[in-house]
């Protein structure tokens, strides 16, 4: 069985002087051996994190990339530059880039599929809003996100699938272990049924929405939570490092 996994999306926050505090948070945590943890700061700070995070507990992540390879694309960074430079994973379709920068699921799987035919290792994010919930479509929304991941990715060995229903994210209302559990189940048996009970059993598939050093635990107890995509605790040294200790 693949390792728990937990990811640390700083989205775009931070200064010089905060990350460095937050770097050396970290490199004094003590982490589990059974957990895969990984920091997903803003571009502008990857150099100095990269030199100076523990890289013996924690890889680094890119909050995104451009689409394609490189060429006249102003403002965008590829997944050939961040492998160049040394950057393994990338998140790909976050709902805050899915709903502010108009970002379609196909667009989200092209991308996805180029930075892992570029060598990268991608955290494809899906979800449905409270409406979409509200109204009894949460596995249409689901079942459209997942199709158009299928439909582009070929090497699921380096994908981690983020459920992040979106009105969880940066609200303080987390899905409860049944809510994401029957989520999580659910996104299982499709992908059983598309890529095969091997990938299905490997795949792992993460839960991000408020999660918090309190409730970390009982969420990572439900059968198919095999890890957390964490956005506002990740800026806290010790409640990460917690999140990342609730696997095991
Ligand atoms: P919060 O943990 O702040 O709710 O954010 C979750 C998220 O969007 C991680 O990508």
């Amino acid at each position: 069985n693949a390792k728990f996994f937990v990811g640390g999306n700083w989205k775009c926050n931070g200064s010089v002087a905060s990350v460095r505090t937050l770097v050396d948070e970290l490199n004094s945590g003590v982490l589990n051996s059974g957990v895969e943890a990984v920091c997903a700061p803003p571009f502008i700070y990857i150099d100095y994190v990269m030199q100076h995070l523990d890289s013996k507990k924690f890889a680094l992540a890119a909050q995104n990339c451009w689409i394609g390879g490189n060429g006249a694309f102003t403002g965008e960074i590829s997944a050939e530059q961040l492998i160049d430079f040394g950057v393994p994973w990338v998140l790909a379709g976050h709902s805050e880039r899915r709903a502010l920068n108009g970002e379609s699921n196909e667009f989200v799987a092209k991308k996805a599929a180029h930075a892992v035919s570029s060598g990268m290792s991608v955290i494809a994010c899906i979800g449905e809003t409270l409406d979409q919930r509200n109204s009894g479509s949460v596995f249409k929304v689901l079942d459209a996100q997942m199709q158009a991941l299928v439909d582009e990715i070929t090497d699921w060995s380096k994908v981690v699938i983020a459920y992040e229903p979106v009105w969880a994210i940066g609200t303080g209302v987390v899905a409860s272990p049944a809510q994401a559990q029957e989520v999580h189940a659910y996104l299982r048996k499709f992908c059983q049924a598309k890529l095969g009970l091997s990938v299905a059993d490997t795949l792992r598939i993460i839960y991000g929405g408020s999660v918090n050093d309190a409730n970390c635990k009982e969420l990572a107890h439900m059968e198919d939570i095999d890890g957390f995509l964490v956005g506002g605790a990740s800026l806290k040294g010790c409640s990460f490092v917690t999140i990342c200790n609730a696997g095991g």
